[in-house]
């Protein structure tokens, strides 16, 4: 493998990753949906999670599969997995003018949502002389990609065409020289829930049922030469794969819960087996006494009732932890916790620690939890509800200038392997049932 996450730029505000929490989730998530196989999520940056951390990881306690959003995505992963990780990687959300070659010759499959991204496809195989793998994705009711009932109608009607021109093709192959590959092949099926996230709720019933009728169509449609015997078949994300019994599909496409996040508005993470991977901390930079009617950061939004003390701590907008929260949230030091008063800024925020009488030990150099597991600081559930967003967007926004720093041995959750000897991840062969 390829590898390496990037170098530690010495930023006061981190991310600690815990890869053995990380290895720890994937596996009670592996165990929850078998015997459906995990499809690990890590598109954008994995979650803000760091996929140079992340996906070699999880690769060197044996998963495989991977998917992320876009190409680019795709293709460098491919390259930090290496050409030879046997990984299967999946993108599925491109321009289908772009040049897709640099998937086809990585051996990237693309999930096609329009009868152009196929066309795009088939020109990549061409293009190449190779086959561009592609997973169908329908839309049996989310109402975004996808396609459509009547796209899926083109999309069969030009493989039909397209498995009438190969196999002419293969024909005359057969007396003139070596034979040609179909310049792409379907190898899987694929659709994306709406509401998984509300248990029991009727549109995941009807998007799975539409989703049967389509299955059945392709099954039967479907151009043999142009399909895989094994179809990967892969419908659940995070809420899915918690929530529906059986979870449908071959594969989950998992993300949010393999970093510790409940996708769910009223279950945490603890409830749900699942530990917190990330763990935001800064420092504290400086600690002053105010006097009552000091106003704190831009626009003086708050002021001191009483005499008491600021705490400076480095932090802001800038690193991805957003402005709406000030006045609102809290971070964690010393065990205990303190209010973000007044706006955060792009690189800074200010607490008030109360007067020193009341017991507050807070020193400059001190250690801020920003975002923790709820009880070594704020979950990012917590700054979620502060924010008005979800969970995903709070560890997802956080930023390039923050240093992601991996905590844990990767691998070591697996460490059956290690323990007893067992070739490490190099070889091919599937670890630990994912
Ligand atoms: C992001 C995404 C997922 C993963 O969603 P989670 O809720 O994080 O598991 C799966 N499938 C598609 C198409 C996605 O865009």
């Amino acid at each position: 493998m390829a590898a390496a996450a990037q170098a530690a730029t010495g930023s006061v505000v981190t991310a600690r990753i815990d890869t053995a929490a990380l290895i720890d989730n994937a596996r009670t998530v592996a165990a929850r949906v078998a015997p459906a196989r995990l499809m690990a999520v890590v598109k954008a940056d994995a979650y803000g999670h760091s996929i140079d951390i992340v996906a070699p990881a999880l690769y060197a306690a044996g998963l495989r599969d991977f998917a992320v959003a876009t190409v680019p995505e795709a293709v460098a992963l491919s390259q930090l997995l290496g050409p030879d990780s046997g990984a299967r990687i999946l993108c599925w959300l491109f321009d289908s003018a772009a040049d897709l070659t640099a998937c086809t010759c990585a051996g990237i499959e693309l999930g096609i949502s329009t009868p152009e991204a196929l066309e795009a496809a088939i020109a990549a195989g061409r293009a190449t002389g190779r086959t561009q793998d592609v997973h169908l994705k329908l839309d049996t009711g989310l109402g975004r990609n996808g396609l459509s009932l009547s796209q899926l109608d083109t999309v069969l009607e030009r493989l039909r065409a397209l498995a009438a021109e190969s196999s002419i093709a293969a024909g005359a192959q057969a007396t003139t020289g070596p034979p040609t590959s179909a310049p792409m092949r379907v190898t899987g099926i694929m659709t994306h829930f709406a509401n998984a996230d509300i248990p029991g709720d009727p549109a995941t019933a009807d998007q799975l049922h539409r989703f049967d009728s389509f299955y059945g169509r392709l099954q039967a449609e479907l151009p043999s030469d142009l399909r895989a015997d094994d179809l990967r078949v892969t419908l659940a994300n995070s809420p899915a794969s918690l929530s529906l019994d059986p979870v449908p599909g071959s594969h989950v496409r998992a993300g949010v819960i393999l970093y510790g996040l409940s996708p769910f508005e009223n279950r945490t993470a603890a409830q749900l087996g699942l530990t917190p991977v990330m763990t935001l901390t800064s420092r504290v930079l400086n600690v002053k006494n105010v006097p009552a009617g000091q106003g704190a950061s831009y626009g003086l939004t708050y002021r001191a009732a009483h005499d008491t003390r600021f705490a400076l701590v480095a932090g802001g907008y800038g690193d991805g932890l957003p402005r709406i929260a000030g006045n609102r949230g809290e971070v964690t030091v010393r065990g205990r916790r303190y209010p973000i008063v007044g706006r955060i800024a792009m690189d800074q925020m200010v607490l008030d620690i109360g007067p020193a009488e009341t017991g507050g030990e807070v020193a400059i150099g001190d250690e801020v939890v920003v975002i923790g597991d709820g009880a070594t600081g704020p979950s990012a559930e917590e700054w979620a509800a502060w924010c008005e967003t979800i969970n995903y967007e709070i560890v997802t926004c956080i930023s390039p200038r923050v240093d992601r720093i991996a905590v844990g041995a990767p691998g070591e959750a697996a460490a059956g392997e290690a323990a007893t000897g067992a070739p490490p991840a190099a070889d091919h062969t599937r670890g630990g049932g994912w």
